[in-house]
């Protein structure tokens, strides 16, 4: 049976950073993911937004580990030239009472430790976003845009020159306690090919649980039952690359109070288009990306509150992102990320709910499972 230091389940953006930080220090480290290539679930499929941490309630990780993270991530693209730029966005209000709003957003995120938030008039929206549709904004310096599959790749790649095995098609399908160990069955191959399968156990001193989407169900291989991820669907269309300068940087809406997502936003990205999104809406599967995709109409009438200017025929379908949500559905409020010792196994560390900001947070959450990490080792 392989030996290994720790042992880190799932090759998102999460556990590419955490495998990049660990091996830093580590030795024996091995990241396996179920899937062919790195980053092809929620990694990719999201805004790209290097978030700046206004949204959350200051008492949460989300809010400490998005301010911290915005600056994390964007000091490792500059050192490992991960394209990205530093755009800033508006987050915009049509009336007296989302002005109101905006105010309370400026003072949360002054609370989280958000710097150089301001609340600007028409003449400078009109400056910054000529085509825009707002009484008055708030203007967030910090946030940026990354290429989030970039990103993934630069962590893993890093994580590898420092020694880290890094493994694809390689799906962990037990956990075991041992004395002083977990042992973590892996399932090898392509799972379309039930010929090219083969099972392999290693006997790891510490395991992480960065599984996303599933991370419940790997969880649950200990028995521990505590955790239920409701994926939440986010689709985006996309604006046709003519009218795309209608668009200069990110263009937000106020935030809806169910707080199930940011609402539909305007995104310039690094290759020049504009997404129109996402949207939210609980499915029942976790890899249910396009039954039943909404029409171009629901996005139009979304961002024409923004951008009046903008009409059916500019739009077509893009992709689409499920968000680990820890809320069911019907429920209220945002839940914070979950980093977590199993009660019964406490080899484990299990990283649950890891919705956005989860691509800004990365490297902070890497941190904090790094310290932990250590403890478990000593
Ligand atoms: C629509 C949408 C928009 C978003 N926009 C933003 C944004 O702009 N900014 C931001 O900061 N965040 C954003 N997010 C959130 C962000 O994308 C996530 O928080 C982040 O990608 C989570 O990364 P992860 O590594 O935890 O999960 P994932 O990317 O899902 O990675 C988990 C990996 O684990 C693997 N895995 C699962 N089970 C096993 C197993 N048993 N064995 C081996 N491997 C396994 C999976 O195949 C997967 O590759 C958005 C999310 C969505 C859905």
């Amino acid at each position: 049976m392989d030996r290994a230091n720790v042992v880190v389940i799932g090759g998102g953006v999460v556990g590419c950073s955490i495998a990049c930080e660990l091996s830093a220090r580590i030795e024996d480290l091995f990241l396996v993911e179920q899937s062919p290539r790195l980053g092809m679930a929620t990694s990719t499929r999201n805004s790209g937004v290097i978030h700046s941490g206004i949204y959350y309630p200051p008492d949460y990780l989300k809010a400490r580990l998005c301010v911290e993270g915005n600056r994390l991530t964007k000091e490792f693209c500059s050192a490992h030239d991960v394209p990205h730029r530093n755009c800033g966005k508006l987050v915009a209000a049509k009336n007296e009472s989302e002005i109101a709003d905006l105010e309370k957003l400026a003072e949360n995120g002054r609370a989280n430790g958000v710097e150089d938030l301001r609340l600007v008039g028409p003449e400078r929206i009109r400056e910054r976003e000529p085509h825009i549709a707002a009484m008055a904004a708030l203007e967030v310096p910090s946030t940026a845009i990354v290429s989030a599959e970039e990103l993934v790749k630069a962590f893993a790649r890093v994580a590898t020159d420092q020694g880290a095995g890094v493994v694809t098609n390689a799906r962990v399908v037990s956990l075991e306690p041992r004395a002083d160990s977990v042992a973590v069955g892996i399932e090898l191959g392509d799972p379309s090919d039930p010929h090219s399968l083969s099972r392999e156990t290693m006997e790891a001193r510490c395991v992480v649980n960065s599984a996303g989407l599933y991370a419940d169900e790997v969880a649950a291989l200990l028995g521990n039952r505590n955790y239920r991820i409701y994926p939440v669907r986010g689709e985006y269309a996309e604006v046709v690359r003519g009218r795309a300068d209608l668009v200069n940087s990110l263009v937000y809406p106020v935030p809806h109070h169910d707080r199930l997502s940011l609402g539909v936003h305007l995104t310039r990205t690094l290759w020049e288009t504009v997404l129109v999104g996402p949207t939210a809406r609980y499915v029942a599967e976790k890899n249910d990306y396009e039954h039943d995709r909404l029409p171009l109409e629901e996005f139009l009438r979304e961002a024409r509150s923004l951008l009046p200017e903008l009409r059916l025929e500019d739009l077509h379908l893009a992709y689409s992102g499920l968000r680990p949500k820890l809320i069911p559905p019907g429920g209220q409020g945002m839940a914070d990320f979950v980093i977590a010792r199993d009660p019964a196994c406490a080899r484990a560390i299990h990283l649950v709910g890891i919705e956005s900001p989860g691509l800004t947070s990365a490297p902070a959450i890497a941190r904090v499972v790094a310290a932990m990490v250590a403890e478990t080792l000593e």
